[in-house]
C-alpha cells in the first residue's frame, strides 16, 4: 500500500469526490494504463477511456476483474471500488449512450495513478 495524501484519503477511504474538472487525468488522452493509487492494482487502459465531458475521467470498460460495483450509500447510485484493495474510484452510470457499451465509469483522478505503456 502507498502512503496516500490528505486529499487523496479523503477519496480512496472516505468516498470523497474531487472537484469536477479539477483532476489531472479528466481532459488527458495519452495511451498507457491507469493504477489504483493505493494498491497499484491495474484499473483502466486508456483505450477505454472517452471525453464525456462530466468534469471526471471516464471508462467505459475496466480491466477484467479489476473493479467491483458495490449499492451506493445514497440508495440510488452503484459505487465503484479497487476489487484488490477496497479503495473508493467513483460511480458506474449506464444506459447514457455515450459509447457503444452504454456505460460511464465516472472516476476520480486522485484515485488513479496513470503509467505509459
Ligand atoms: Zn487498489
Amino acid at each position: 500500500m502507498k502512503r496516500l495524501s490528505e486529499e487523496e484519503k479523503r477519496i480512496l477511504l472516505y468516498k470523497g469526490t474531487e472537484a469536477p474538472f479539477s483532476g489531472k487525468y479528466n481532459d488527458f488522452y495519452a495511451e498507457g494504463t491507469y493504477h489504483c493509487k493505493q494498491c497499484d492494482a491495474k484499473l483502466y487502459s486508456s483505450k477505454d477511456k472517452f471525453k464525456s465531458s462530466c468534469g471526471w475521467p471516464s471508462f467505459d470498460d475496466e480491466i477484467e476483474g479489476a473493479v467491483k460495483q458495490i449499492p451506493d450509500a445514497d440508495g440510488v447510485r452503484t459505487e465503484i471500488v479497487c476489487a484488490n484493495c477496497n479503495g473508493h474510484l467513483g460511480h458506474i452510470f449506464k444506459g447514457e449512450g455515450f459509447t457503444a457499451k452504454n456505460t460511464r465509469h465516472c472516476v476520480n483522478s486522485l484515485s488513479l495513478d496513470f503509467k505509459k505503456s
